[in-house]
């Protein structure tokens, strides 16, 4: 019986899969897509030192659909190629835009998937949508997962390194989630790392969070990279960052993801954490 309610669970999600794989089919041709961006702020001066791209599904009749909902299936069917190609120019424009209203914006992070990078003429596309926008390379980073650097670490590693080379940051995302070997900070040319939502969530409350935290924090630093929290929401998960030396932090508590006028408004009020959170430097 219940061998018969899985198969039909499995078939029902099959077939809602291949719907939106077809819709996303359409997306694409209409660029159905809205750009967010959520600010992060550094921990010892309060200010904003950059902002994540985040993308939404303006979908026709069922609204702004989140990434979680259609990301993974547009990995899968290889769709994510140019939904990422169009992320990269949107953000190209956005930073155009900003700097015709004369609003300096700081760096803006992309995130990548594994199977971006597949794609043998991604670091190329890249480097053209940046020319061609006269956006310097230095103005952008890219998030990517471990689950690009367990495909093929050599290849993965080249082209991570002519990235840097080319002044492109480099964040190892979601931190903690994965297999998370320590060696990956090692031997790729990462400049952060960002702790995952899920240890900051209860870093307060659930002791074995605090200490992965604190141990992520250290073991970067004594690697020489700089450390992101993301998902903070409250003040109290900010002080224990600030107060375990957590470089930046990312999340609701300092700004949800937000439209990319809204960012210039933001900008322009030189929004800033509070200052009785901000680390006191020695
Ligand atoms: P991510 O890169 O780890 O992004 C962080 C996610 O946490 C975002 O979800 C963000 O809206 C959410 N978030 C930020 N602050 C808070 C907070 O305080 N509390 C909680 N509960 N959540 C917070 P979002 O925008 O739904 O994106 C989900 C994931 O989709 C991203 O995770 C990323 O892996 C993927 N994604 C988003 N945009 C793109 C894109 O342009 N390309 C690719 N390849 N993946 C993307
Ligand atoms: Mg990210
Ligand atoms: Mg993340
Ligand atoms: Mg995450």
């Amino acid at each position: 019986m219940s061998k018969c309610f899985d198969a039909q669970d499995m078939n029902e999600k099959m077939i809602e899969k291949t719907l939106i794989a077809d819709e996303l089919h359409t997306a694409i041709a209409e660029e159905q897509w809205v750009l967010c961006y959520q600010p992060k702020a550094e921990l010892t001066t309060g200010k904003v030192v950059g902002m994540e791209a985040l993308i939404r599904w303006a979908h026709p009749s069922k609204g702004l659909i989140s990434p979680a909902h259609f990301i993974s299936i547009a990995e899968e069917t290889g769709q994510i190629c140019a939904i990422g190609e169009w992320v990269i120019t949107q953000a190209c424009r956005d930073i155009l835009q900003w700097r015709s209203h004369e609003v300096q914006a700081p760096n803006v992070a992309i995130n990548v998937s594994a199977r971006q990078f597949q794609d043998g003429e991604f670091f190329e596309k890249l480097v053209r949508i940046l020319a061609n926008h006269d956006v310097s390379p230095n103005r952008i980073s890219l998030e990517i997962t471990e689950s690009i650097l367990m495909t093929n670490d050599e290849f993965i590693g080249d082209i991570l390194k002519n990235f840097k080379k080319l002044g492109i940051t480099l964040a190892l995302d979601d931190f903690g989630t994965g297999y998370s070997a320590l060696s990956y900070l090692k031997y790729f040319p990462f400049d952060y790392v960002k702790i995952d939502q899920s240890f900051v969530r209860d870093i307060n409350t659930n002791s074995g969070d605090a200490a992965i935290a604190k141990a992520v924090i250290s073991m970067a630093h004594s690697l020489g990279l700089r450390v992101i929290a993301e998902g903070v929401e409250t003040d109290a998960q900010c002080e224990f960052l600030c107060n375990h030396l957590c470089d930046e932090i990312q999340g609701h508590f300092f700004s949800r993801p937000i439209s990319a006028g809204e960012i210039e408004n933001f900008l322009r009020a030189d929004t800033r954490l509070p200052e009785h959170l901000l680390r006191m430097e020695k």
